[in-house]
């Protein structure tokens, strides 16, 4: 349903937001982008949208290429950014309308599309009088109307506080379980990434750094990882336990915490092994590795620092 080929940007200004990336989206699938801020998400989005001209690549929607067939793509794709773009002093349902006169949809998705998101009975409202999540549902409802058979949703949860949030979650969810729509989401949020999507890519600088369902992903650190608390430096004790056959290729540290995935013989053998060695641990567990995790070792950055 989305093909995307070698696809890049470079702004005028130089900067490479999207260095050659390549994935496919399945029909039916929900498909996550996940990466800090500047990581080149949205951009991505844009070039998928046809909002941003691609430098290099191709992008294709159910087969309708974004550059050569822009407005086919379009017909077959809706999108919700970040920004708000329903009218405040409009209703709900007028709203929608207008977006379903746009894009011929008929009256009848007005209606449905509202009960989907849980709105139905706010269209009468004026959109000033919602809330922010009633507001942003009703954008996720709008972009439904036109019946499109891929949704972008970009940072759909940005800015709602953590119950509000959770509600829309669910209610997304509900969207992929009818599993009638493609989905491809940009979130900073591990959570909402696990929760909601079937695959994941982790971008960075512009770059997929990994690609899977999270199963996957998180399989690629073991079944479970050491953390070990040092008081110091955390490369010195990494170094040591190199040395001693300890801690693999994909360990990492950040400052004075050690993540290792767990060896041989166990996280008893792990513990004794460390506790021999006289790093100075302040703390030693083992725990499932995380979607976390795995974007520290890829990234060298935490994905809640960073965002
Ligand atoms: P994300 O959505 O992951 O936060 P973006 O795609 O917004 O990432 O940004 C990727 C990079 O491209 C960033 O360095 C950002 O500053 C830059 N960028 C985004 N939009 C523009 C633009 N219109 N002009 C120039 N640089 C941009």
């Amino acid at each position: 349903m989305i093909e995307v080929e070698d696809l890049a940007k470079r702004y005028p200004n130089g900067v490479e937001a999207v260095q050659g990336v390549d994935f496919v989206v399945e029909p039916g699938e929900v498909f996550g982008l996940l990466g800090p801020n500047g990581a080149g998400k949205s951009t991505t989005i844009g070039m998928l949208t046809t909002t941003v001209t691609p430098t290099r690549g191709t992008a294709r929607l159910a087969g309708h290429d974004v550059v050569q067939a822009p407005l086919a793509a379009r017909s077959v794709s809706s999108v919700v950014f970040q920004e708000p773009v329903v009218d405040g002093a409009l209703s709900g349902r007028r709203n929608l309308e207008l977006h379903a006169r746009l894009w011929s949809g008929s009256r009848t998705h007005v209606d449905t599309s509202a009960k989907a998101l849980g709105v139905h009975d706010l269209l009468e409202r004026p959109v000033a009088t919602l809330s922010g999540g009633q507001r942003r549902r009703l954008e996720i409802a709008r972009a439904l109307v036109s019946q499109p058979r891929v949704l972008f949703l970009d940072e759909p949860t940005v800015g709602l506080d953590p119950r509000i949030r959770h509600e829309l979650l669910d209610v997304i969810a509900g969207l992929r379980d009818r599993g009638e729509l493609t989905v491809l989401l940009t979130t900073h949020y591990l959570d909402e990434a696990e929760r909601l999507c079937d695959r994941i890519a982790i971008m960075h600088l512009g770059r997929i750094v990994a690609l899977g369902t999270p199963a996957e992903l998180r399989a690629e650190l073991g079944a479970e990882i050491v953390e070990i608390r040092v008081d110091g430096d955390g490369h010195r004790a990494l170094a040591r336990l190199r040395e001693h056959g300890i801690a693999g290729d994909d360990s990492f540290v950040v400052g004075s915490t050690l993540t290792v995935r767990l060896p041989g013989g166990g996280a008893t053998a792990a513990i004794a092994a460390v506790d021999a060695l006289e790093l100075g641990a302040l703390s030693v567990g083992a725990r499932q590795p995380t979607l976390d995790d795995v974007y520290l070792r890829l990234t060298g950055g935490r994905l809640a620092e960073a965002a």
